[in-house]
């Protein structure tokens, strides 16, 4: 079933309509796309904190890079898995406890209208389950032209510990706003907020951020930090950012910071004042960005901020931003600092299908986390590490060669693993073996080389797999296709 609101495309000019819609033209104006960007999103946005609600108006300016015409333009809204009712939850059932240590409390995002050069555009918000907002343009979009399209919308910010919610004074704004999905073969791909690992799929995108705030927030965030305003109780943060895949923030009065360089990246660590940092941590994130940067490709943005906050999961990557769990040990944050700075490149500069081929980014951030500790005097920890993914794939070999469920394989949508655990060992955990035995058997030399010109071809880009395999066999005399495909389909002896 389909829920459709319609706006009528009726209009009866007035004086009065005219002035009103010169006023709204003033407010929003039209996008224009630098070029070699396809998307851009301007987003001007207040945050109630006593309602908990955010009410925003957001400019997207979207180019068509398919080779046909488009006239309705699709996105995701990630915010409605948290509405009463849901149909698909972003939680396991067996997780509802911990996901809503005070009860549950609900979330969502109600649009208001859709427009496009001040006249109204029709929509429906439709998908598996109300998570996608489809835009009928007011005539189609031609190969390679671009349209600016503005949505006025509020989103209810749920009360709970996981990625998207508010708990205990923190405040994490991710996945909220209407995010353009990526056309792959000519189809736009809805993103359902399913309970299993990260199932956001999204392309590179400019980004003008203006957040007003009615409480004196410090805010972790994704972009560059451009402007900042304290007016009566509230700021206002004005936030720029190129080529990036989400955006994301993450608020609360009682952040402390500590800062380190790594060459022109300004690090900013955020952690709850009064916590236990020992000042390490901002300097062992500006050691990731920097090892990274050397070995793989030079980090491309001016800042990098990381927050201690509440999640169920360890930790989780967006672009210049990652969330580290508050509450987890010193050295599990250490380990969870490092993979999700390298996620900064394995998903956020180099895309990749995280629906359905999540192994690419996990994997190569398995291995790229050992890289960083064997490299920088902590062989120990690498080892530890390694043969931590080593025993979990093992054991769980064993327990599919003893219960033989069939259709084994590292490689399929999220959708179709029947639990975390499957999840977690074939995408990590065998994904962390597959590109160390491809480290061995292709010389350290070589895969440096590989995996340099693997970001150059695809940076901002969304990778495959087939161009993941391209860039090795580019400086390898064999053939690496036959050591993927082991691993992806369980044929490996390890
Ligand atoms: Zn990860």
């Amino acid at each position: 079933m389909r829920n459709t609101k319609k706006i009528s495309k009726k209009t009866i000019i007035t004086a009065a309509a005219v002035i009103a819609a010169l006023v709204a033209a003033s407010v929003i104006t039209a996008v224009v796309i630098r070029s070699g960007a396809d998307v851009k999103y301007v987003i001007v946005m207040s945050l109630d904190s006593r309602a908990m609600t955010l009410s925003a108006k957001q400019t997207v300016g979207y180019r068509n890079s398919s080779d046909g015409e488009i006239s309705e333009v699709k996105l995701n809204l990630y915010p409605n898995a948290f509405r009463e009712g849901a149909k698909i939850k972003p939680y396991f059932e067996a997780g509802v406890d911990a996901a809503y240590p005070d009860g549950i409390n609900y979330g969502g995002i109600d649009i208001k209208s859709a427009s496009s050069n001040g006249a109204p555009c029709e929509f429906s918000i439709g998908g598996d389950d109300k998570n996608i907002l489809s835009i009928k343009m007011p005539e189609p979009i031609k190969r390679g032209a671009s349209r600016s399209f503005d949505i006025e919308y509020t989103v209810k910010i749920p009360k709970t510990n996981m990625r998207f919610g508010y708990y205990d004074g923190i405040i994490n704004l991710t996945n909220f706003f209407p995010t353009v999905c990526v056309l792959k073969d000519g189809q736009f791909a809805e993103c359902a907020y399913l309970p299993t690992g990260d199932p956001f799929f999204s392309q590179a995108a400019d980004f003008d951020v203006t957040l007003t705030t009615d409480r004196a927030y410090l805010a972790a965030h994704s972009g560059d930090l451009k402007s900042e305003k304290q007016e009566g109780g509230g700021r206002t943060f004005g936030y720029k950012a190129k080529n990036i895949r989400d955006f994301a923030l993450c608020l609360s009065e009682s952040f402390a910071v500590e800062t380190a360089k790594a060459g022109g990246v300004e690090i900013k660590y955020y952690y709850l004042k009064g916590g236990t940092n020992s000042g390490e941590k901002a300097g062992l994130s500006a050691r990731a960005i920097k090892f990274f940067s050397e070995y793989f490709f030079e980090y491309p943005y001016k800042t990098y901020c990381l927050v201690e906050t509440f999640i169920t999961a360890g930790g989780m990557e967006y672009p210049n931003l990652v969330f580290i769990n508050k509450d987890m040990s010193e050295s599990d944050k250490e380990t969870v600092i490092v993979h999700e700075t390298a996620h900064q490149w394995w998903y956020g500069i180099v895309g990749s299908d995280n629906l359905s081929a999540a192994w690419m980014d996990e994997g190569l951030t398995e291995f790229s986390t050992e890289l960083f500790f064997e490299k920088n005097d902590r062989r120990l920890k690498a080892a530890e590490y390694y043969r931590g993914n080593y025993a979990a794939a093992k054991r769980f070999d064993q327990i599919v060669g003893e219960i033989n469920p069939g259709n084994i394989t590292m490689e399929k949508h999220l959708s179709e693993f029947v639990s975390e655990y499957e999840y977690v060992v074939c995408v990590y955990s065998r994904g962390h073996l597959l590109f160390k035995d491809l480290f061995k058997t292709v010389t350290e030399q070589n895969f440096k080389k590989a995996v340099k010109y693997y970001v150059k071809k695809n940076k901002y880009k969304i990778a495959s797999a087939d161009g993941l395999t391209a860039a090795f066999n580019k400086y390898y005399k064999g053939d690496v296709r036959g050591i993927f495909s082991a691993w992806i389909n369980f044929n490996k002896e390890y």
